[in-house]
């Protein structure tokens, strides 16, 4: 089983993946997760990277697939995985096709508007120890700006300036529809109304994955 996150920053993929793994056991691979990981433990010393973290511009498909590839093949994906944040264009999603498509796939794709979505990226902050995601105004940790489970000051990720915020949206809304349509084509696309509040938008996927298991 993969199960793909569609979805722009902000609309929740990391928070759905998370509850996802949680309950039905499938890791979740995030690659922004993976090359800020890579980034911080100097294990990929790349300008080209670091810049375009820093500023929401797409990273290369080699470095990705590279990455992607390695990350899937590890032992706890074996049953299957949860990709958030991969793929972002075309040539990575027809690249993934070709390592291990034969899994059953379900593409689920959070839509919600420009406006809250601006509105949820500058109220979100994680934790820098343990990678925990917060939203000042809808998943607020127990104590003010603090994480629940290392007791770390939260941060907010650098890429969550406004600035960088409308860039990466530009970026994502290039190449949306593409990936969308190549989905649909394929007969493995579901869109999820990501208005709704946390629980909401979970139980709307559980449904669909329920349904996919069964
Ligand atoms: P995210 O945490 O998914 O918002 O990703 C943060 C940043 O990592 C993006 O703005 C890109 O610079 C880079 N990135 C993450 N995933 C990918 C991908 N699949 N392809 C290219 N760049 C990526």
């Amino acid at each position: 089983m993969r199960i793909i996150l569609l979805g722009p920053p902000g609309s929740g993929k990391g928070t759905q993946g998370d509850f996802i793994e949680k309950k039905y056991g499938f890791p979740k691979v995030s690659s922004g997760d993976l090359l800020r990981q890579a980034v911080k433990n100097e294990a990929l010393l790349d300008e080209e990277v670091e810049g375009a973290l820093n500023c929401g511009r797409l990273v290369s498909d080699d470095i990705i697939m590279l990455m992607i590839k390695d990350r899937i093949c590890q032992e706890d994906c074996r049953k299957g995985y949860v990709m958030d944040g991969f793929p972002r264009n075309l040539n990575q999603a027809k690249m993934f096709e070709e390592i291990n498509g034969k899994r059953k796939e379900i593409v689920l794709d959070i839509y919600l508007s420009e406006k809250t979505l601006i509105e949820r990226l500058g109220a979100r902050r994680i934790c820098p120890q343990c990678g925990a995601i917060y939203n000042m105004k809808l998943q607020c940790p127990e104590k003010e700006e603090t994480c629940d489970v290392c007791g770390v000051r939260l941060v907010r990720r650098q890429d969550d300036e406004l600035h960088v915020i409308k860039e990466r949206l530009r970026v994502y809304r290039n190449q949306e529809k593409t990936l969308i349509d190549y989905y649909k084509q394929k007969g493995v696309y579901n869109k999820i109304d990501g208005e709704k509040n946390i629980e909401g938008v979970f139980s709307d996927i559980c449904e669909i994955m329920d349904k996919a298991i069964a």
